[in-house]
């Protein structure tokens, strides 16, 4: 370790981790806020529950397949698919962070993140740390979350185009995407609550195990990253070679010995920059030597900007809310069980390829009289 004690100084904090916890914070907090006004939508049109609110749009944040679909369809000139609409402005915003400030997204909103963040640090206090995977390992894993995303985008961006995207974008399973998503965890089997179990032990263990291998969103904000201009800089010349960075990282970066962090698992949480004790030596900046550096509770207000402008902006202009009503859902959720709700390898059928028993005088009158749309 370098002696050069004198440039050894406290930093004034600027309390970057202190906003990131309470921004992951307020973060759940609104996701567990959709999550009961969803379970309250849900038994009210089901039929068993006794209050009645309105669908939440930001549930759409947790179909990342059809808001992908969504984005191509855009980008193929298709415009904001009315279906899930929600879905394409928060994967927007999400994918805008990246671009701006790399992975910010997984340290500083997501949900999972911050779950998968706190098992790892309850893990240490268990364990007395948190283990790594061997190097010839770790790669080969960390690989596999692009894998994942590589059969998406070629499952959707190669293998779809307009018609492909409107009839599945269309279809009676893509309307009630998030209604399958809350009966797989309301109905939820055996199988999943085991892995869910080993995901759990393995993120004890091994800090982050879901977002560091297997988490395809991720892997599209990593890509998205490679775009931001904004790197973590070390300045070797101040530099007391005593690893606190390191130590702090949640993502195993040697920020220590590295000049520009490069790394695709840097999620920008700041940590290592609030670690370091010596003034002006671990900076987040365009270059090495650039003068525009961006302070940890700078990020959080980028962060939490861009989520409020885009889905502010969708609001704003009416593009927020499903196209598909009220009363359409409702019949839907009650014939929840119809075959043309199964989803069979990338394939949703349609309603008019499928027998219906009830259904298909629910198509021409409702009990509320209205009528649904043809697909
Ligand atoms: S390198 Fe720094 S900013 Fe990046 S993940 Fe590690 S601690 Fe966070
Ligand atoms: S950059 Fe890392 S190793 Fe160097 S002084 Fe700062 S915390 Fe210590």
């Amino acid at each position: 370790m370098k002696t050069t004690k004198h440039l050894v100084k406290r930093r004034p904090t600027d309390n970057g981790q202190q906003l990131r916890f309470w921004i992951q914070f307020a973060f759940v907090v609104l996701c567990l806020w959709i999550g009961v006004e969803f379970t309250l939508w849900y038994f009210w049109h089901e039929g068993s529950g006794s209050l009645a609110v309105s669908r939440p749009p930001g549930v759409e944040g947790f179909l990342p397949i059809s808001a992908l679909m969504s984005a191509w369809y855009f980008m193929l000139g298709g415009g904001v698919h009315p279906v899930h609409p929600a879905g394409l402005f928060i994967l927007v915003a999400f994918v805008l962070m990246s671009i701006l400030i790399k992975k910010s997204f997984c340290s500083w909103l997501c949900p999972v993140g911050t779950v998968s963040e706190n098992i790892g640090e309850f893990g240490k206090k268990l364990f007395g740390r948190n283990f790594r995977v061997w190097r010839w390992l770790d790669y080969p894993l960390r690989s596999l979350k692009y894998l994942m995303f590589g059969f998406l985008v070629y499952a959707v961006f190669f293998q779809m185009d307009r018609q492909a995207l409107e009839l599945f974008l269309d279809s009676p399973y893509n309307k009630v995407a998030d209604v399958k998503m809350f009966l797989f965890f309301k109905d939820i089997t055996r199988f999943s609550l085991i892995v869910i179990g080993i995901l759990v032990v393995l993120s004890l263990v091994i800090r982050n195990f879901w977002c560091r291998y297997l988490c395809p969103y991720g892997a599209l904000l990593a890509l998205g990253g490679l775009l931001s201009p904004f790197r973590i800089t070390r300045d070797a010349a101040n530099c007391i070679d005593c690893s606190k960075c390191a130590k702090a990282c949640p993502n195993s970066v040697a920020v220590d010995r590295l000049n520009v962090v490069m790394s695709d698992e840097c999620t920008t949480c700041m940590a290592c920059v609030d670690s370091c004790p010596v003034s002006n030596t671990l900076q987040l900046k365009p270059s090495r030597s650039s003068r525009i550096t961006i302070k940890p509770a700078l990020v959080g207000v980028a962060v939490v900007s861009i989520f409020i402008l885009v889905t502010g902006l969708a609001m704003l202009t009416g593009t927020w809310h499903s196209v598909v009503s009220e009363e359409e859902f409702s019949r839907r959720i009650k014939d929840i069980d119809n075959p043309v709700y199964q989803h069979n390898q990338g394939t949703a059928p349609q309603e008019k390829d499928v027998t219906f028993g009830d259904f298909d005088q629910q198509q021409t009158s409702s009990p509320a009289g209205d009528t649904v749309p043809a697909h």
